[in-house]
């Protein structure tokens, strides 16, 4: 599922440098460009500030793991960095406006000398736009060029004043020779960069260019050295996860992959998100049914429920076919979770298409869902549709949505109380005894044990009560 967040990446939480390639040289500075000699310790600090989905969050890990092979250092305050960057997320004008609010800040004067860098979906959609609007930033980079940043960090340490990495089509973005991992046990892994799809409202085949799927067999010798790391639980990431295409001879389908790295030894759990509906088929729910460790979670973001809208959203599917997937999981030998997206207020959405969305939700059972009013994108053929509709109607509409899908929630959930799950246990609260974590099907459980160091375990736990976006139990001795 993708989570969306605005982290400031601390330096305290717990690091883990991994060499992609092993023995791995430091790549060599590009033809016309010195290196210098490494500055003193302190020049050599950065700050990193995500926005935005798991992408991007995985996306600045293995920003963090090529500056800090290189010897930078990471600190968790831009007061005390040389280097500050904003890794940027832009897929609603909304997450767009707070990266400039934040680069905001750091004007001309106010910046204490520090070098200022956008990176990620903004810096790709604006290009050296960004240097007209924000004079004071100095580096302009996109998601295929982070391994270039030493190079383009070297260029700025030897006098340019702006240097930009906006290449699309790369797939390079795999190949970090260090990814710096932020999660003690659950690791992300891209396997699919890009997008082939066109929906007509967004911005990702824009600023992450075209789909690039990386080599089944370079996928599975990082998931090993992740599991002889001791990563337990593996999330691949995609923003169509399930078009998967081996690039290599060996043409593994997106089945066989999940099925290959569920394999690995020491590996507990697979992830993978996000799923576009019209490639997903029985093959996936045959692997749930069939291998324990493949979690029992789908994301399967629908968008509307109104065929109309999803022909104009070019979402290539309907109403009817859509549900003819949620049919073939509902039908799985174990119960399989799903979740969804949902826009509403896109161009041209009656009040006859909104009910249909609703009755959607209703006939899906969703087992969670993230709903957003429709943002206009730049680049993208919805923003010069007709029949905008208004804010204040995209609002009540939103709200309508959560409220109907909060209910289907809290229904749904309220059946598990009395049964036991395994949770990974991944958080403990201040309170003694308190501990949370997720099961496989990806709900948030909250619960007590008598035990102490429970952080990384699985463990059973049986639910006692029941929320809507959570639930309460007690470990299960
Ligand atoms: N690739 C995924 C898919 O096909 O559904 C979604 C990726 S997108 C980064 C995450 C979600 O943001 C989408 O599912 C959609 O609901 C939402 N989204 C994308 N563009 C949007 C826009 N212009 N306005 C509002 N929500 C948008
Ligand atoms: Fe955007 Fe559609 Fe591609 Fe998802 S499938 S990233 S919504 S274009």
């Amino acid at each position: 599922m993708l989570i969306w967040l605005h982290s400031r990446m601390s330096a305290q939480i717990d690091v883990r440098l991994e060499a992609l390639a092993s023995g791995a040289a430091a790549p060599q500075v590009s033809s016309g460009m010195s290196a210098r000699a490494p500055a003193a310790e302190t020049s050599r600090t950065f700050y990193l500030e995500t926005f935005g989905c798991q992408m991007n969050v995985h996306d600045s890990e293995k920003v963090a793991g090529v500056l800090s092979s290189r010897g930078y250092r990471q600190v968790d305050s831009s007061e005390n960095a040389a280097l500050v960057l904003f890794n940027t997320c832009s897929i609603r004008e909304k997450a767009a406006q707070k990266v400039f609010s934040r680069l905001g800040q750091y004007k001309a004067g106010q910046d204490g000398g520090r070098i200022i860098g956008v990176l990620g979906c903004v810096a790709q959609q604006e290009g050296e736009e960004i240097f007209e609007r924000a004079p004071w930033v100095s580096l302009v980079c996109g998601s295929a060029s982070y391994r270039k940043l030493p190079e383009l960090l070297a260029a700025l340490e030897s006098g340019n004043r702006r240097v930009t990495g906006l290449d699309t089509d790369t797939d390079e973005t795999f190949e970090t020779e260090m990814t710096r991992r932020d999660h003690p046990f659950r690791a992300y892994l891209t396997i699919i960069e890009g997008c082939n799809k066109a929906c007509s409202y967004c911005v990702v085949p824009y600023t992450r260019g075209p789909e690039r799927s990386r080599a089944s067999r370079a996928i599975l010798e990082e998931v090993r050295r992740l599991a002889d790391a001791g990563y337990s639980e593996v999330q691949l990431l995609g923003q169509t996860v399930n078009s998967y295409r081996d690039p290599s001879p060996r043409r593994m389908s997106f089945s066989e992959l999940l099925a290959a790295v569920a394999g690995v030894p020491g590996i507990r759990r697979v992830r993978f998100t996000t799923s576009h509906p019209s490639d997903f088929g029985k093959d996936i729910v045959a692997d749930i049914e069939a291998v324990p460790a493949i979690c029992d979670h789908v994301h399967l973001p629908v968008q509307s429920g109104s065929t109309k809208i999803l022909r104009a959203m070019q979402r290539t599917y309907t109403h009817e076919q859509y549900l003819e997937k949620i049919a073939l999981i509902r039908a799985a030998r174990r119960p399989i979770s799903v979740t969804t997206d949902i826009i509403v207020g896109f161009p041209g959405e009656s009040e006859q298409d909104f009910q249909e969305t609703l009755t959607l939700l209703d006939e899906a059972q969703y087992d969670g869902a993230f709903s957003f009013k429709y943002s206009p994108r730049p680049n993208t053929p919805a923003l010069t549709m007709s029949d905008p509709i208004p804010e204040e109607e995209k609002g009540r509409r939103l709200m309508i949505v959560q409220e109907r899908q909060r209910q289907i929630q809290t229904m749904r959930n309220e059946t598990l109380v009395g049964q036991s799950f395994e949770v990974l246990v991944d958080g403990q609260s201040r309170r003694a005894n308190q501990w949370a974590g997720r099961s496989s099907s990806n709900r948030v459980v909250n619960f007590t044990s008598p035990r102490s160091n429970l952080l990384g375990e699985y463990i059973q736990v049986r639910v006692t009560r029941a929320g809507p976006n959570s639930l309460v139990g007690e470990h299960d001795i």
